[in-house]
């Protein structure tokens, strides 16, 4: 059979494929090739698959395939997620998915009061988002309905094992019907999950990414950590002015920094550069890709997307703009540069916020990657207060979830329910 390539080719319905170009995914995942055919086909899949594979919508996308659309009351499937944390995430990323659907998404999960959830249930749900615990109090008031639920997800098994929620597992599978479609996903596989699957699952497909992970030793690595993003713009500038940076790729994580970057660099005059992503044209796109492959670039500035699988070698750089969030992209953006030259460097820029991205990559890569000091050239910038509340956010989510018990030194306003 051949390789699916694209989600069409998955077999995705029409609906799916437009949320996710709206989400700017061009290309499903290794995990998501793996993973969705014999989910589709009704068979008992374990994903092995660390965060920042797509793992997510390698199970999110073919649940909700199934689902199709709002049908009666109950719930038809359960996916089940170890903190609150990421049962809210989680739930946020199906409808995201599932926004050209009416599929009604719910999450559960405890240290909030009962009423509002009961009242979303008692409105119909067709995908449960739950932590363990909350779904078996709902379940034992009678507030949730079960007999529906043809399919059961565990998703980071390796944690749920880890913080004990085996007990509360084994009465949920209890409960519902027997008769289901069981998926595990985790990041590792220890001799718990395994027995946890063996005992829940029956004769199941097993996909797994191995972290591809091998740096090559001729890349040199260095990790800057700059407090903010006007800061980064000017190391870029400093980078650009020092001799041998002949061809570079710039990579950022979202179009909107692509294009500020690109601005900036313009106005700099520090080209020739150009920039793509999702939103240009493969003409475009292939057009810039050959500027730069025949060195008729100095600097290219693109989101990872758009640079995946296309062969741009004799890199004289690579700089990571942001830290990437989906970890194997690291590897894909260095990968770059030291192709065919003996030695390549690939610098990364890091917030506060990233290094616990940083951290999760290293784990990836097995090696660490050298700090190195800013320059003293480098202009450094006051961080304005907006972007220094964002950042906390994101270290207090981070820490939330590697630490359900941790309550969070930035309070967010309380939501009324
Ligand atoms: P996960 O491994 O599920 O935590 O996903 C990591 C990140 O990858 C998330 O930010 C997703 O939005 C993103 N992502 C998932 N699938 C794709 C895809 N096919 N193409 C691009 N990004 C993706």
């Amino acid at each position: 059979m051949k390789e699916p390539t694209s989600f069409t080719d998955l077999g995705l319905n029409p609906q799916l494929i437009r949320a996710l170009a709206g989400a700017g995914y061009e290309k499903p995942t290794e995990i998501q090739r793996k993973s969705i055919p014999p989910i589709l086909a009704g068979q008992a899949v374990i994903g092995i698959a660390q965060t920042g594979t797509g793992k997510t919508a390698a199970y999110l996308l073919p649940v909700l395939f199934r689902i199709k659309y709002a049908d009666g009351s109950e719930p038809r499937a359960l996916i089940l997620l170890p903190t609150k944390e990421l049962a809210v995430q989680v739930a946020a990323y199906a409808r995201k998915l599932a926004i050209y659907t009416d599929i009604r998404i719910v999450e559960l999960y405890g240290g909030v009061g009962l009423k509002r959830q009961v009242e979303q249930l008692g409105a119909g749900a067709d995908v449960v988002v739950a932590t363990p615990g909350r779904f078996m109090e709902l379940y034992l008031r009678g507030e949730l309905p079960v007999k529906q639920i043809k399919t059961l997800v565990l998703d980071e098994a390796d944690r749920m094992m880890d913080m004990g929620f085996m007990p509360q597992l084994r009465r949920i599978f209890e409960v519902i019907p027997q008769k289901r479609q069981n998926l595990l996903f985790s990041a590792t596989f220890p001799p718990r999950v395994e027995k946890l699957a063996e005992e829940f699952l029956e004769f199941p497909v097993r996909v797994e990414v191995t972290p591809q992970a091998t740096v090559a030793d001729r890349i040199e690595q260095q990790l800057y950590y700059v407090p903010n993003l006007k800061t980064k713009i000017n190391f870029v500038e400093y980078l650009l002015r020092q001799p041998g940076f002949t061809r570079v790729l710039i990579f950022t994580r979202t179009r909107a920094s692509a294009n500020h970057v690109y601005r900036f660099l313009e106005r700099k005059k520090l080209g020739p550069v150009r920039v793509i992503h999702s939103n240009k044209s493969q003409n475009t796109r292939i057009n810039a890709m050959q500027q730069l492959k025949e060195g008729n670039l100095r600097v290219l500035v693109s989101t990872d997307v758009s640079a995946r699988g296309i062969d741009v070698s004799r890199l004289s750089h690579v700089i990571n703009f942001d830290v990437p969030l989906m970890y194997d992209d690291y590897v894909h953006r260095i990968g770059r540069t030291g192709r065919a030259l003996e030695t390549g460097v690939a610098i990364t820029l890091a917030t506060e916020a990233d290094r616990y991205h940083i951290k999760k990559i290293e784990a990836l890569i097995r090696q660490s990657i050298p700090v190195c000091n800013l320059p003293e050239g480098v202009q450094v910038e006051e961080t304005p207060q907006q972007e220094l509340q964002q950042m906390r956010r994101e270290i207090d989510e981070q820490k939330k979830k590697e630490n359900p018990e941790y309550r969070g030194a930035f309070h967010e306003k309380k939501r009324k329910y």
